[in-house]
């Protein structure tokens, strides 16, 4: 079932609805039975849970998609819960993840521009497209979307993998940083490798994207081969950096990741 994003919610009210409920970057599920779910309109109107704040993302089937929060000091009854929507990576299905992680983009940017950047004054959703404007100077806010490259370094049959001060557990990754005013994709790639780890790349090739919603990324992948230098440790973003044969990886990301997905295509290339 592929989801079909739309920005005019359903006029007539839709067959059902399913709603995905921020506190943060928190989202409520509903478990039963050792699995956990998405809650659907009527079960949670059936359970007194009322969604304030809420934001229609499109529809997966015949359901209405909304993002949402709940008032202030609202506690949801078991089997609600609210989980981590990392955590939920590997727990709720690809499709219902990435509607997920929309739905944590938006709130996140809803909630965060709630009041005019420039002026100060309160902003209000405009009618007729997905931004803010603000009545006071006329400023206009489209949802935010902060890009980042994320490179696989091959140098002969070794790929480069690093640590990052960041991640939780001990799994080793790909490079990855955001990108600065002013520059291409490839300036990116070229000046994070070096920074990060002092040497030079070359033959920087294009491999994909993928959305990031912690809160708001858009991760571009590339494939660069190794041009000079030697590993030299940051020590501000990472601890460790090395490179490693498809026969000897380290513990890598969630297979959901693109960061995975540029791992697993030069564990294919080599084998
Ligand atoms: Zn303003």
């Amino acid at each position: 079932m592929d989801f079909i994003p739309a920005f005019r919610p359903p006029a007539d009210g839709p067959q059902s609805a399913l709603w995905f409920i921020f506190e943060k970057s928190k989202l409520l599920v509903s478990r039963d039975n050792g699995t956990c779910g998405i809650p659907e309109a009527r079960r949670l109107a059936a359970d007194g849970i009322v969604p304030a704040r809420q934001i229609f993302l499109g529809y997966l089937g015949d359901s209405a998609c909304y993002a949402a929060e709940l008032e202030p000091d609202t506690t949801p009854p078991a089997p609600y819960a609210w989980m981590d929507l990392r955590a939920l990576m590997n727990t709720i299905g690809d499709e219902l993840f990435w509607i997920a992680g929309r739905a944590n983009h938006l709130m996140d940017w809803d909630r965060s521009h709630r009041f005019c950047g420039r002026c100060g004054q309160p902003t209000v959703d405009k009618p007729d497209e997905r931004a803010k404007h603000c009545p006071a100077c006329g400023l206009i806010n489209y949802p935010r979307l902060s890009p980042a490259v994320i490179v696989a370094v091959l140098k002969g049959d070794r790929l480069l993998l690093a640590r990052n001060k960041r991640f939780r557990g001990a799994f080793y990754s790909v490079l990855a940083g955001f990108v600065e005013p002013g520059e291409t994709l490839e300036q990116c790639v070229m000046r994070e490798i070096r920074e990060e780890v002092g040497i030079a790349v070359k033959n920087i090739r294009y491999f994909g994207s993928q959305p990031w919603p912690f809160p708001n990324s858009l991760m571009v992948g590339f494939v660069a081969d190794y041009a000079g230098g030697e590993i030299t440790v940051d020590n501000v973003e990472l601890m460790e950096a090395a490179w490693f044969t498809a026969t000897d990886l380290p513990q890598v990301p969630p297979r959901i990741s693109i960061a995975r997905q540029l791992i697993d295509w030069f564990v294919d290339r080599q084998a």
